[in-house]
């Protein structure tokens, strides 16, 4: 049985007759996709249209076969052929080798509409993983962590295995096609009337296997081994400061790109200074005397020393700010300020002549020498209701 169409296998394929041989294929792609049986069960009419755009593209695709047709026509197969078409090849046949694999809708279909897709290597896949962060935690002390410092770190990660260079491969040996799935990435799967593609469990689906694996690393490309860095760390962080370190962490599995490295900053408590924020807190005893006479005392700052100018009638507890004695911002932004709170301090022995000096002292003082402690006795009488 032949069709009008039959005779002009450019019309079946829909090209120009002056198409190139990559347009014969893409066109014979197109519509053997379209028609092929598997997709159109119980189709005669899709059918006939896949047997015919097989002809046409096995007589248009080999160039001798082409030239006889461009001179003959159909006549010079169809006749040669019989009505069977016994010369030309099965069409699956011809659609398994221009698809590759089983030319069933498995493997070898999946990859070539996966290339077709996104252009890429049929349905393989990279094994190629990104390396694990790492976490590093870091003690320094707390005038590092103010003015700044350089740290040395060494720590284990997973690194490119030096044996195989990171290719996983033996030296002396190298990467084939996988023979599972012949280098396609996928295997079929056949569970009742379905067929399913799945990733080749031999090759994980890259369509790869090495013959001999590096035994440093098994194969995998990487190995742990002891990293050693110096880390700068900015001046005027704080504690719990975490640092970000772009792939410096481990190193991914089968070439694949590193991960980060994150450090964690603790800071050691200073003897003298407390922190918040960019401000920093110390408490100074002074005596009594220098509390009630007023003077000047040197303060510790973490640069240098400063002079503060305590005014006669000091209270304990009282604080003081030292503008920009404080830490410089982390991020540039201003600079913090020292705040001295002063604690009166109260001798504890007293010689004969101090205990004198004092009762002295003592029995000069009027109600309105110590103000606050007569306020105090005047509220507590009226809170007891005592007189
Ligand atoms: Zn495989
Ligand atoms: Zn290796």
């Amino acid at each position: 049985m032949t069709s009008a169409r039959d005779h002009d296998y450019y019309e079946i394929l829909g090209v120009a007759k002056g198409a190139s041989t990559e347009e014969i294929k893409k066109a014979y792609r197109k519509l053997a996709l379209k028609y092929h049986p598997d997709r159109n069960a119980g189709d005669r009419a899709a059918e006939e249209k896949f047997k015919e755009v097989s002809k046409a593209y096995e007589v248009l695709s080999d160039p001798e076969k082409r030239a006889a047709y461009d001179r003959y026509g159909p006549a010079a197969f169809e006749a040669q052929a019989g009505a069977t078409a016994a010369g030309f090849h099965d069409p699956f046949e011809i659609f398994r080798e221009v698809f590759g694999g089983s030319g069933l809708f498995g493997e070898g279909l999946f990859g070539s509409l996966f290339e077709e897709a996104f252009g890429s290597g049929g349905g393989k896949r990279s094994r190629q993983e990104r390396g694990a962060d790492l976490r590093c935690d870091l003690e320094i002390d707390f005038e590092e962590a103010v003015l700044g410092c350089e740290k040395q770190i060494a720590f284990p990660k997973l690194e490119v295995c030096s044996a195989c260079e990171g290719t996983g491969v033996a030296p002396g040996s190298a990467r084939k096609a996988c023979p599972t799935c012949r280098g396609q990435g996928q295997v079929r799967v056949t569970r009742g009337f379905l067929t399913v593609a799945q990733t080749c469990p031999r090759c994980h689906g890259t369509g790869a296997v090495v013959e001999r694996p590096c035994t440093a690393c098994r194969g995998e490309g990487r190995m742990k081994q002891t990293a050693e860095m110096t880390i700068k760390i900015p001046a005027g962080i704080d504690d719990g400061y975490r640092l970000r370190l772009a792939g410096c962490g481990e190193r991914g599995a089968f070439g694949g790109p590193a991960g980060d490295l994150y450090v964690v900053v603790h800071v050691r408590k200073h003897e003298i200074f407390e922190r918040q924020g960019n401000d920093l807190y110390c408490e100074m005893p002074i005596s009594f005397v220098q509390a009630a006479l007023g003077g000047e005392v040197t303060v510790p700052c973490l640069v240098g020393k400063a002079t503060l100018k305590i005014p006669p009638g000091t209270q304990s507890g009282q604080i003081f700010r030292l503008r920009g004695r404080g830490v410089a911002d982390v991020h540039g932004r201003g600079i913090g300020d020292l705040l001295v709170r002063v604690v009166i301090e109260v001798p504890t022995h007293l010689n004969a002549e101090q205990r004198a000096k004092l009762e002295a002292f003592a029995a000069s003082c009027a109600p309105g020498t110590h103000p606050q402690h007569q306020g105090f006795l005047e509220r507590a009488k009226r809170f007891f209701g005592g007189e």
